[in-house]
């Protein structure tokens, strides 16, 4: 999935364990009724997924992990791994080189005037002058970069000189409630429209793994 839609920052699944049933065990094993094996979901088992989301019982939700590969710009790596129920490897500039892969984006938005964390597309921007900007401001960069580099700077202070739009990769797991954390803060009109992409791509990874937890996470959020 490439979720800024330039080809180059993307999201996928690497591996997955547990599923819908896995979440009803780890209920149901506070009454010694859980059923290990997985197999399609009765009504009563959904109804006590909803039962378990309505009532903020989060911790059979824990019993499941995913991990994903993504490629993102460091600014939305650094929004991302503010959240700690996690594990993260991420590439370093100290051992490789940093590539010339840099995010730009299709559209330039302005600073919202009500709300400072918050952006807005304006007529008021003008596209092309801010794309050449930010295409100079780049090249420029990635050229003093190759530039230490060649005088012998070592690539863990060369990599200093390079923005924040640059990409970068990691491995990102966790599991299910943490998963649903992430979403409600970062697939919210709050959050940055680039993670809000990322937030919508895990989104899509996730649920036809656990679609019967994914529906009555969205009724119990939507009934909030
Ligand atoms: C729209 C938006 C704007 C933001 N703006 C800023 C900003 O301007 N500056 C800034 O610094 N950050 C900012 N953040 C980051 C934000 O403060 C959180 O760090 C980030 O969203 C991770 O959330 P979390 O701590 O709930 O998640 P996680 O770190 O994954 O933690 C999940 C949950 O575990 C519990 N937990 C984890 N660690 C602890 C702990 N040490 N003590 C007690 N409980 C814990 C909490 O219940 C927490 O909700 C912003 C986030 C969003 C979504």
């Amino acid at each position: 999935m490439h979720p800024l839609g330039d080809g180059i920052g993307s999201v996928s699944l690497v591996q997955h364990m547990g599923d819908d049933q896995s979440v009803v065990n780890a209920a149901r094993v506070s009454y010694g009724q859980d059923r290990p094996g997985s197999g399609p979901l009765s009504p009563r088992d959904a109804k006590l997924i909803r039962y378990l989301l309505a009532h903020d019982h989060g911790s059979p939700f824990e019993h499941n992990a995913m991990t994903f590969k993504v490629v993102a710009p460091i600014f939305v790596l650094r929004q991302w791994m503010r959240h700690r129920i996690a594990s993260y490897n991420e590439i370093s500039a100290r051992y490789s080189e940093v590539q010339d892969l840099h995010y730009r984006p299709q559209v330039f938005r302005a600073q919202a005037t009500g709300n400072k964390q918050a952006s807005v597309e304006s007529p008021q921007v003008p596209q092309e002058q801010a794309a050449s900007l930010w295409q100079a401001a780049w090249q420029e960069s990635y050229l003093c970069y190759q530039k230490l580099l060649a005088l012998g700077v070592a690539r863990e202070q060369a990599r200093g000189v390079l923005p924040t739009a640059m990409y970068s990769e990691m491995y990102f797991s966790c599991n299910l409630r943490a998963l649903f954390h992430f979403l409600e803060l970062r697939d919210h009109p709050g959050a940055q429209w680039e993670i809000r992409q990322y937030a919508k791509a895990l989104e899509q990874l996730g649920e036809p793994i656990f679609p019967v937890c994914f529906a009555a996470w969205r009724e119990a959020r939507s009934a909030r």
